[in-house]
């Protein structure tokens, strides 16, 4: 049974109702002002908003697990600051440090969530969006169809599901690289970055946005404050092509993504991540290469070059680990920095909407790939 969808955003709470009834959504879709205005905390001492703040985003607790709080007060927080991530499933691979959740959502849609650990950090992937509209040709996500875009409390209550999943080891670096596209829900994916940063305690520099190439989102994220990184699905560097692959490509064709792109960094200083998932005689050729470096050159880009996640049942498949490793070296003789990125548990339906599809009832008609695709390092170090 599937429960009203909640409002889109919190309406800060100025009387003592409960902020969260009667739809389950996230603790941290509240503003510090909207938990002074909780009924369970009206009464309190002025500290006791702050404490709990603190709790949910450095300490990264539930409620329940406030111990410094009185108990009868710890019950009530409870039951007003539900958790809106109900885990649906989850997956493990690479002997334990990729982990895969399947979130079910309050209104029953469900999203994805991969943690990366790696010896002294971790890096999560989390998903802006329930669903995607963008429709990349060989992405599970995209043929799932869009759903809606995500609260702000639900893009940073993943992350917090990951900084306790991931303990000891320390979440040092957030990928907006899940399902959806982050600046197709701009608003929430931007006070999501700034509760990161600001209440989590995460860099700024250890976030990275990907996007399919939406121009004006880029030349939006140019002129905010924090310098994130951007990561753009390239794919292919021919229009004729990325318009197959990239659908969005036909409303923001390469040369009006070059000229965001070089905005971008020249107005930020930061460097730029051309993402490309290698598909076999499609786009690894040498011709591909070519333009590939003619794209990222002038734009001092680095290039993450990503095997295609296999997926059964599709009839392309990902480039062989022997032309990945030559597409690397072309690009390198061409001048262009590359990085193959490693492929992290593809074997527990790691592609983006993979897992979903499955759940959904059967595995994926098309394999997920693109920037969503692999769960690897972060972009831009
Ligand atoms: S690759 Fe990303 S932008 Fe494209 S359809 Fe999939 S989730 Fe959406």
């Amino acid at each position: 049974m599937k429960a009203p969808a909640a409002p889109a955003v919190l309406a800060p709470a100025r009387a003592a109702p409960a902020v969260l009834a009667p739809a389950r959504r996230s603790a941290y879709d509240l503003t510090l002002e909207d938990l002074r205005s909780l009924s369970a905390l009206v009464g309190q001492p002025a500290y006791r908003a702050r404490q709990v703040w603190d709790g949910l985003h450095r300490r990264a607790l539930r409620p329940s697990e406030m111990t410094d709080l009185p108990l009868a007060l710890r019950a009530r927080l409870t039951e007003e600051l539900p958790a809106a991530l109900r885990e649906a499933a989850r997956r493990t691979a690479d002997g334990g440090d990729t982990l895969k959740w399947l979130w079910e959502l309050h209104d029953g849609r469900t999203i994805e969530t991969v943690l990366m650990a790696y010896p002294a950090r971790a890096t999560v992937c989390v998903s802006t969006q329930a669903g995607c509209a963008m429709g990349c040709a060989f992405c599970a996500t995209g043929q799932g169809g869009f759903g809606r875009n995500l609260t702000t409390g639900e893009i940073v209550e993943q992350v917090v599901a990951a900084v306790r999943a991931s303990r000891p080891r320390r979440v040092s670096n957030v990928v907006f690289m899940g399902m959806g596209e982050p600046l197709a829900n701009y608003d929430r994916t931007w006070a999501a970055v700034r509760r990161l940063h600001a209440a989590l305690g995460i860099s700024a520099r250890r976030l990275t946005i990907s996007t399919v190439g939406l121009v004006p989102g880029i030349r939006r994220l140019a002129e905010e404050p924090l310098p994130v990184n951007l990561a753009v699905s390239l794919h292919a560097a021919n229009d004729a092509l990325r318009d197959r692959l990239v659908p969005m490509n036909r409303r923001y064709p390469l040369e009006a993504l070059a000229e965001a792109c070089a905005a971008y960094v020249a107005r930020t200083g930061r460097r730029l991540s051309l993402e490309w998932a290698l598909v076999e005689g499609t786009n690894d050729r040498a011709s591909d290469m070519a333009e590939l470096a003619d794209f990222a050159r002038p734009l001092g880009a680095h290039v993450n070059l990503i095997p295609l996640n296999p997926t059964p049942g599709f009839a392309l498949r990902g480039s062989s680990p022997a032309r990945v490793a030559e597409a690397r070296e072309e690009l390198e003789r061409l001048g262009v920095n590359a990085t193959v990125r490693s492929t992290r548990g593809a074997r527990i339906d790691a592609a983006c909407g993979q897992l979903a599809a499955r759940a959904r009832g059967g595995a994926a008609r098309r394999p997920g790939a693109a920037r969503s695709a692999v769960v690897g390092p972060a972009p831009v170090r």
